[in-house]
């Protein structure tokens, strides 16, 4: 009989597909986008989640019957939930507004519980997620904080198996690799084992909503969920990327609704600014060239939001400039 012993054996190896239409006319090289939405959890924080928790046994921070406590936007909560479901922990989350409701229930159907904080507070605020998951840490006994914004099994996670799966997958072949940033955990993991097996040769691109910290933003709102910072976690090594490429929300928002419609692949829009980058940088790449862009997380969180023309059009993406086709899309 073929079967997982354990649901959280199922995390990592997901595949990769090769982008047909939104590639035409645009670039020469091969662009393959690999799919983390395969992840039992549904994202590529699975991954972090495993390894995070493992790593917290072997160390004693996480005894029987402790509390895992985290801020997260939906998708590292669905992957600490996973994980501590299947060993019998306690998950207190908190989220910052602008999280999609769709997402927080997901948390809650897992049987974890979720306080929601205002987005638009000072990071070092005591109401931001961030100070509030640091008190609730303090204040419950057995309490755990995975800390994914610091703690480094995160993009170790990565280092020892996201990089390793490409480099496999491809033969070797890949020459530049493109992932968002959030925590950093994914381009540092996967950046890092990539430059060291290919000698130095893959470039490693990180892609960032215009406004965040990464790309010299401030740190200013933007709707894209998952990606971005208006700080600077140390789970990102700045060292690892080549380059990051800036991002607009109109641009994020058309790529995730083309890559449904014309690939095929439904995807959050974190996705498709990834994609966006990937495709800035192929422009001038040639035909033996090799991009692997990571997809973090699927379109269905999102179906309230980045694929509802209402929603988009009463946060004006219906008058996006010239240039951002939105206007198109929803014309
Ligand atoms: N996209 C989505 C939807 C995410 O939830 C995250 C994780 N915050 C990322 C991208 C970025 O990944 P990382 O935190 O590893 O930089």
């Amino acid at each position: 009989m073929k079967y997982a012993a354990h649901i959280t054996d199922l995390v990592g190896n997901t595949p990769l597909v090769k982008l047909n239409r939104v590639t035409e006319g645009v670039t020469d090289a091969t662009v393959l986008v690999k799919l983390e939405y395969l992840n039992p959890g549904g994202s590529s924080k699975d991954r972090i989640a495993r390894n995070i928790i493992d790593a917290a046994e072997r160390e004693g921070k996480l005894k029987p019957g402790g509390t895992i406590v985290e801020p997260t936007s939906g998708n590292t909560g669905v992957g600490l939930a996973l994980v501590a479901q299947e060993r019998g922990y306690r998950c207190v989350f908190v989220c910052p507004d602008k999280v999609s409701e769709d997402k927080r229930n997901v948390l809650q159907a897992y049987g974890a519980e979720v306080v929601v904080t205002p987005t638009a507070v000072a990071p070092d605020s005591p109401e931001s997620y961030y100070g509030v998951s640091d008190r609730l840490a303090r204040e419950i006994p057995g309490a755990f904080k995975p800390d994914q914004y610091s703690n480094p099994n995160g993009p170790l996670s990565h280092y020892e198996t996201t990089g390793p799966e490409i480099w496999r997958d491809t033969d070797g072949k890949v020459t530049h690799f493109v992932a968002g940033v959030g925590t950093g955990g994914t381009i540092t993991g996967t950046g890092r084992y990539l430059r060291e097996v290919s000698g130095d040769t893959v470039r490693i691109i990180g892609a960032d909503p215009e406004g965040s910290v990464y790309s010299g933003g401030t740190g200013r709102p933007y709707f894209v969920e998952g990606v971005g910072e208006d700080f600077w976690p140390t789970a990102y090594d700045p060292s690892v990327p080549h380059e990051i490429i800036a991002v607009t929300d109109a641009e994020s928002i058309e790529m995730t609704r083309r890559l449904a419609r014309e690939e095929g692949i439904l995807v959050g829009g974190s996705s498709g600014m990834a994609v966006v980058a990937a495709l800035k940088a192929a422009a001038s790449a040639g035909p033996d060239d090799v991009f692997v862009v990571l997809l973090p997380d699927s379109g269905r969180g999102y179906l309230g939001k980045i694929f509802n023309d209402k929603w988009l059009r009463a946060y004006g993406f219906g008058n996006a400039p010239a240039g951002h086709t939105i206007r198109d899309i929803l014309a």
